[in-house]
């Protein structure tokens, strides 16, 4: 088959994974099971038909709005189906039809869910995480019996990478909780380094908490504090609260959302990196 074909094949099958991923993110948060009941509207409650639940094409057909009650349908949803829909066709047209095509794509489709639950409730829903662990871990068997872990590692430094990526996120929420005396970093940010640990081994989840660290500070630095500190500011003069109440609170930081694309970063070039780290 031409690779051309491949990525098409994986386009579709992305936009597919895609959705559901919709659903996941939409429903692990609330504890919500991702099987039952079927997709409805959040607004009236109308069960979607077949043809009204189809990646993408369903939401131009209907013109981003329910069938039923004429309410608006968010634009995440085709955006989250578009995205992973071109994850699957970048890596199904790269590696060809290949089980280290599919294995780089699961990985990337796990990131962002998590990525998009961090950023939009501060958490890492377990869904993603333990699904992810032992997914990364079985396929780091098949990856030796088939004698091909493409950027994966083998089983065995998939362990190491595993508590390696979790101890470090530890330590390093350990620390910055000392030294900021606030929550740095949550147990989903654990969870996730041991998922994307197993897939990375030791060497690279090291590079990965650290690079996801430090995009994640300095984004907060540069930018979210700064707009939550005017913001606060502007609430005090409106409601005259300058007397002492309200102090000001530091957002969050949902370092998940950076984890998660470092994580993938690392995979495909981090040796790169490690070895000009190590030459340097
Ligand atoms: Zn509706």
């Amino acid at each position: 088959m031409t690779a051309t074909l491949v990525g098409l094949y994986g386009f579709v099958f992305g936009a597919a994974v895609g959705s559901f991923l919709n659903v996941c993110v939409a429903r692990w948060p609330r504890d919500l099971s991702v099987i039952r009941p079927r997709s409805r509207c959040p607004w009236c409650g109308h069960q979607l038909a077949w043809f009204e639940n189809i990646p993408l094409v369903s939401w131009l057909a209907l013109r981003a709005r329910c069938r039923c009650c004429d309410e608006s349908i968010s634009v995440q949803y085709p955006l989250v189906e578009l995205t992973v829909a071109l994850g699957w066709m970048l890596s199904f047209g790269y590696f060809g039809l290949d089980v280290v095509a599919l294995r780089v794509a699961v990985f990337g489709t796990i990131l962002f869910g998590i990525a998009l639950t961090d950023l939009q409730h501060y958490l890492i829903p377990d869904g993603f995480t333990v699904f992810g662990l032992f997914w990364v871990i079985a396929m780091s068997v098949v990856g030796m019996v088939i004698g091909d872990q493409g950027p994966f590692v083998g089983p065995y430094d998939a362990i190491v990478g595993a508590c390696a990526g979790a101890g470090l996120v530890a330590i390093v929420g350990w620390l910055g909780e000392a030294a900021l005396k606030r929550e740095a970093m949550g147990m989903g940010d654990v969870t996730l380094m041991a998922f994307a640990g197993a897939a990375l081994g030791p060497a690279r989840a090291i590079v990965t908490v650290f690079a996801g660290a430090i995009l994640g500070a300095v984004t907060f630095l540069a930018v979210v504090y700064p707009i939550a500190r005017v913001k606060q500011t502007v609430y005090r003069e409106q409601t005259e609260l300058a007397l002492g109440g309200g102090s000001f609170e530091a957002p969050l930081v949902p370092f998940g959302v950076f984890l998660a694309p470092a994580a993938v970063l690392t995979l495909l070039w981090g040796d790169t990196m490690v070895a000009w780290l190590l030459r340097g």
